[in-house]
């Protein structure tokens, strides 16, 4: 029986985990599933998985979410602390699926038991990925990637030597704006960026697809996990999103790994490793008409590269400001306080203001100094966007 934690459990990696857990109960021991609002679909799922310990971060879901379990000896808590706590419990594997920079402390926290940490929260490596990984090498944790593009590129990389790589290419689809005039990029609306041609996830990556800051952030993320050099990173545009990422080796070869657009192969595989199991998910059929187009993004389209491709070289602390930046303008967007354009705006200004105070090149980069400059980045960028607003 695996021990199993899912930090996130409500949203849509949480859901999709539970999916093929619910597949296999009697391989799987649920520790712990954590939550937000959505405390119904949590308590319902504690239920249902026989999870010892259900969470919420919000205090104020936490009388709701006890009434819903008071017929059960599920423990229930809330609030960040709690949420850490429950990360702290022993267990074999982690999903790591809360959004934003607020997963970061939970999935430190399991890294601290040794284990697998599943990580689909790719703000952990935009923001710290230094610290994380130095965590999961001092508790011999295994750090593996959930984002589809990563699990690709790490498929493709078993068995091979890192210095045998030449380019590390990941695939966009290219979001919900891929084919509209720039013009009208401007006065996109909340609703019109919630809706992805391909994938099916949370609304926050989703509308950071329209924006392509989830390809920004996972340009930093390749660069964080796989320690390869900027400049041998590459995103491309694949509307088809069936190449999830590319692996060119130095005697000319390249990998592409291939599959249909459905998270559950990277959690599962995530899941199963070192194993690959069979999984319930749909099948590419190349003897039907399949076509695989790709193109360069268009950087005047999608600044979010740009600006990714700046913070990849600065390296330190500019991760960091580049995710709190980014999550203010996205709740910036989402409040509809400012247009979809001025989110790079945002960023942009944020990145320049900070960067330019020399003294946190020299500051140490521990956790402490990442929440403070996380904590101005946020601070800077709400200044940014009210100026734009
Ligand atoms: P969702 O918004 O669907 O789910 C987020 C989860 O985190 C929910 O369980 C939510 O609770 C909980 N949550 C929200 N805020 C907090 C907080 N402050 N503290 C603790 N828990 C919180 O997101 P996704 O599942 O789409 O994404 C999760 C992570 O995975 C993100 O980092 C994303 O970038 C990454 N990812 C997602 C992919 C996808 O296909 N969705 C693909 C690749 C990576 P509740 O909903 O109950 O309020
Ligand atoms: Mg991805």
């Amino acid at each position: 029986m695996k021990r199993v934690t899912i930090l996130g459990a409500t949203g849509s990696i949480g859901q999709n985990t539970i999916d093929l857990i619910k597949r296999a109960p009697d391989d799987h021991d649920v520790v712990a599933l954590t939550g937000g609002r959505n405390v119904a679909l949590l308590a319902q799922d504690a239920i249902d998985l026989n999870a010892q310990i259900a969470v919420t971060c919000y205090d104020d879901c936490a009388g709701e979410l006890r009434d819903l379990l008071s017929h059960t000896d599920i423990e229930t808590a809330s609030g960040e602390a709690a949420i850490i706590e429950a990360a702290s419990h022993p267990c074999d594997w982690t999903m790591s699926a809360i959004v934003g920079a607020a997963g970061l402390k939970p999935g430190i926290a399991a890294l601290a038991h040794g284990g697998i940490l599943a990580l689909a929260n790719k703000e952990s490596l935009v923001t710290a990925g230094p610290i994380l990984l130095e965590t999961a090498k001092t508790y011999g944790a295994t750090v593996l990637p959930v984002d589809s593009e990563h699990s690709a590129v790490f498929q493709a990389l078993v068995g091979e030597d890192i210095n045998s790589v030449e380019r590390i290419i990941i695939t966009a689809s290219g979001g919900a704006f891929r084919d509209w005039p720039i013009a009208d990029l401007a006065k996109a609306t909340v609703a019109e960026a919630t809706s992805h041609p391909i994938w099916n996830m949370g609304q926050r990556i989703t509308i950071d697809s329209a924006s392509m800051f989830n390809k920004g952030m996972e340009l930093i993320e390749t660069k964080e996990f796989f320690g390869v050099s900027s400049s041998h990173i590459d995103a491309v545009l694949h509307p088809e999103s069936t190449v999830h990422a590319m692996v060119a080796f130095h005697d000319g070869c390249l990998m592409a790994h291939m599959g249909a657009p459905d998270m559950r192969h990277a959690i599962g595989y995530a899941l199963h490793w070192p194993k690959r199991e069979a999984l319930p998910l749909k099948r590419l059929d190349f003897t039907q008409d399949q076509s695989l187009t790709f193109r360069p993004i268009d950087v005047a389209r999608y600044p979010a590269i740009s600006l990714a491709r700046t913070v990849m070289e600065e390296g330190g602390f500019a991760g960091t400001i580049y995710n709190a930046a980014k999550e203010t303008a996205l709740d910036g967007f989402i409040a509809g306080k400012i247009g979809f354009l001025d989110m790079a705006r945002v960023v942009d200004m944020t990145l320049t203001k900070i960067l330019a105070d020399h003294s946190l090149q020299n500051a140490p980069f521990t956790l402490d100094t990442v929440f403070d400059t996380d904590h101005r980045a946020r601070i800077e960028a709400a200044q940014a966007l009210y100026s734009l607003g």
